[in-house]
């Protein structure tokens, strides 16, 4: 693999570096790079201007097709405008799933009428949406859902409780995976419903993380209300519908976080120059040893999205996954060490007003990427079954 810009690829580079140059200013500037997971509460108003910014300059929907309003980007295209916008500290973006699950979804699975309706405003970050897999009893085990939808007359009717709904008090929109044949079992009898937020059926609790912000919130659905063409795939059909959001849920957006990494480990080391600590020959250890795997996970991630177009697909997926997930918290306690005993202290002195500062917040939130987008033990299981050939894992129930 040929790592080099080739001249079409400079041109594409110098494009996006202009726009950033000069879009990327005042309050976006301001931002510092912050927003994103882990980190969504922060500026969130001024980074949704910004998401109206990037629609009208055309670059949302990068990798959607032009006929649906996208900029038709190619895998390098896509590789280069993120490692120029982490370059470059743009912020988190609001739109993620809107524009990286939901839309790919619709765009394969959708209606001509579902894409006409939703697509353009997700593009134009005027609708946000939100994920509404996950249950009390059904995270890793999906297909345990629990969320019932019935039909009464041209409308679906939703009862049921989701968890751990990120931004679900930022959304206007919600895919919601529920069971639609009451006599179903499993993965069968599912469906894929959009549901609108604000509506009296809908209610939402912010859950308080150990970040001390809420990002993610319980959903309960008492008799909400959507209308009958709001159904991706056929009904019933939920599962093959919601396996392929979890695809599209990897892919080139990983990039981005690498590079998001690479800069925040180049703190960590600026940190332990300043500080002395990068004498002590254990820590220069620890950071060699991140460098070194900062640059394999970088290489792995080009390999597997090199000459795929759509999303990565397991195991490579799972490969990735676990990899970051884990460096990433490794990396977090590595800071914490640098930093020495002061990491553990708090700044000011009320409890009830305290900020993380930069190396405390991923330190704390990183244990949640280890379990969001599939766990690390089922990440395991993936690539024990279906690379290294292992026996499946035993299934409960008879
Ligand atoms: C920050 C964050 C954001 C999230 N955002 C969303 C969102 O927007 N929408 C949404 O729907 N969900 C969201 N989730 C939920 C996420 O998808 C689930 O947390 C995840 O699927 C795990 O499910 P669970 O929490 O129910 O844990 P469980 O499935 O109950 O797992 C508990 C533990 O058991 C282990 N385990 C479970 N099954 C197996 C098995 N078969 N073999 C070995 N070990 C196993 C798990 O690895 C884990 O350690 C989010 C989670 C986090 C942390």
């Amino acid at each position: 693999m040929d790592l080099r810009d080739r001249p079409q690829d400079s041109a594409f580079r110098a494009e996006v570096r202009q726009f950033l140059e000069e879009h990327l200013v005042g309050e976006f500037a301001e931002l510092g790079g912050r927003g994103g997971s882990g980190d969504e509460t922060f500026g969130f108003d001024v980074r949704l201007r910004w998401e109206k910014v990037l629609a009208a300059g055309g670059w949302t929907g990068l990798a959607w097709p032009t006929e649906y309003g996208g900029r038709g980007a190619s895998m390098t295209e896509q590789v280069i405008f993120h490692e120029e916008y982490v370059r470059a500290a743009a912020p988190g973006r609001v739109s993620v799933m809107g524009e990286g699950l939901l839309g790919p979804t619709l765009i394969h699975y959708g209606t001509e009428a579902q894409k006409a309706r939703f697509l353009p405003p997700i593009l134009a970050g005027t609708e946000l949406w939100c994920q509404g897999y996950s249950e009390p009893d059904a995270g890793s085990d999906l297909a345990n859902v629990k969320t019932r939808a019935a039909r009464d007359g041209d409308e679906w009717v939703i009862t049921g409780q989701k968890v751990w709904t990120s931004l679900a008090h930022q959304s206007d929109w919600c895919f919601v995976v529920c069971r639609t044949d009451p006599e179903s079992r499993r993965h069968k009898g599912l469906s894929y419903l959009l549901v609108p937020m604000d509506q009296p059926g809908v209610e939402v609790r912010p859950i308080m993380q150990l970040t001390k912000t809420s990002e993610f919130n319980e959903v309960f659905f008492d008799g909400a209300r959507t209308h009958g063409d709001n159904i991706v795939g056929a009904e019933g059909e939920g599962w093959r519908v919601a396996l392929a959001t979890l695809a599209f849920e990897r892919g080139v957006a990983l990039l981005g976080h690498q590079l998001g990494f690479v800069r925040e480990f180049q703190r960590i080391v600026a940190v332990a120059q300043a500080n002395g600590r990068s004498r002590d020959p254990v820590i220069r250890q620890l950071l060699a040893q991140a460098h070194a795997e900062l640059t394999i996970m970088r290489y792995n991630t080009l390999r597997s999205l090199s000459g795929i177009d759509g999303p990565v697909a397991p195991p490579e997926a799972s490969i990735a996954k676990l990899y970051w997930g884990s460096w990433h918290r490794r990396l977090g306690e590595l800071a914490i060490d640098v930093i020495g005993p002061g990491a553990l202290v708090l700044e000011g002195n009320d409890p009830a007003a305290y900020e993380l500062d930069e190396f405390q917040r991923p330190f704390l939130f990183s244990r949640a990427e280890t379990i969001y987008g599939g766990s690390n033990q089922i990440q395991r299981n993936i690539i024990g079954e279906r690379v290294l050939g292992l026996p499946p894992e035993p299934k409960g129930g008879t």
